[in-house]
């Protein structure tokens, strides 16, 4: 008996890193899983069937049900089919897991038009083209009177929540998939879908150069914080009819960790009850900057 016995869930980017840790994962609880990777280099360039269909051998070698998908997900007719590959192949759909990604990193101020539109294509459309598809679908479902269970699990950053340095694009990309899972949640909760996103960190070809240190792995016997299978749980657990009580959340996912991020809030505010002269202003966003609480640290900032 698994948590997600019976349950047919798409992992996107499940070639290698932490999708391919999801897709292993999901598939050990029992569900179906859609091994969705295009096999792109880093940059998103050159892409393989070989990672997904990689992972999908590992599944069955395990005694689990998986097919594998060559979908580019940020297209919108390939994500579409990707959608349909999951209910002609398992009868249904379950979950989606938002994980595929790119990064083109650089500092702001020399970054050029291909790479915002690389990394947002990648991350933005990637999200939320797969998930309005399946929203479709259990839209249809739920009308024709079925039960939907339906979660949609995004993929957000530390990036997208503090700003990273040299991440311009990045960083606005993950802010803009925190967003989205937000407005995912508050409008497809009454047919029965959740929608929650992570901001995980776990050592992968994305993270093992630019942060080596704190990406290094410990000796045997000892707990390996960053390895990407750690952060796999939660996702397992988002994905399960367990966890319908929970959505529009960005959790915080590391090694032993499960934090939730508290996001944007209302904070001081002062009403003048008229519009401001310019001159005024400075002195009340003073005074409103001193109550405020002070933001969490741009990553590699200072
Ligand atoms: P990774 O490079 O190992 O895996 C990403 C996978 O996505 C690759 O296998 C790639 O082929 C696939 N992919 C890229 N574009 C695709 C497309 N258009 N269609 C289908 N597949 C595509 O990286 P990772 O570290 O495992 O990252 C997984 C996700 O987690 C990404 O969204 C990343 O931004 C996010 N993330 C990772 C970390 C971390 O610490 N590793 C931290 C924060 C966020």
């Amino acid at each position: 008996m698994g948590i997600c016995d019976d349950r047919v869930v798409i992992v996107t980017g499940a070639g290698r890193g932490l999708g391919r840790a999801h897709a292993l994962a999901f598939a050990a609880e029992g569900a179906s899983v859609i091994v969705n990777d295009l096999g792109v280099a880093q940059d998103g360039s050159d892409p393989s069937d070989t990672p997904a269909n990689q992972v999908v051998e590992e599944i069955k070698a395990a005694g689990g049900n998986a097919v594998s998908s060559n979908h580019d997900v940020a297209d919108w007719n390939s994500a579409a089919e990707m959608i349909q590959l999951a209910i002609d192949t398992f009868g249904g759909l379950d979950v989606v897991v938002n994980n595929a990604g790119i990064v083109r990193d650089r500092m702001f101020v020399n970054s050029e038009q291909a790479e915002w539109e690389a990394v947002l294509r990648v991350h933005v459309m990637g999200h939320a083209a797969p998930a309005r598809h399946a929203a479709s679908y259990w839209r249809s479902r739920s009308k024709a009177g079925e039960p939907v269970s339906g979660r949609i699990i995004n993929t957000s950053s530390g990036a997208g929540l503090m700003g990273s340095i040299a991440q311009a694009a990045y960083s606005a990309a993950k802010g803009a998939i925190a967003s989205l899972t937000l407005v995912q949640a508050a409008e497809l909760g009454r047919i029965g879908v959740t929608a929650n996103a992570i901001a995980p960190a776990a050592r992968t070809r994305m993270t093992e150069d630019a942060f080596k240190d704190m990406m290094a792995e410990v000796g045997e016997g000892t707990f390996d914080a960053m390895d990407p299978a750690n952060v796999s749980p939660l996702l397992v657990w988002l994905g399960s009819q367990d966890s319908a009580d929970v959505t529009g959340r960005v959790f915080e996912v590391e090694g032993g960790i499960i934090g939730i991020a508290e996001g944007f809030r209302h904070g001081p505010r002062f009403d003048k009850g008229a519009r401001w002269e310019p001159s005024e202003v400075g002195s009340v966003v003073r005074d409103l900057l001193a109550e405020a609480i002070e933001p969490t640290p741009v990553y590699g900032a200072g």
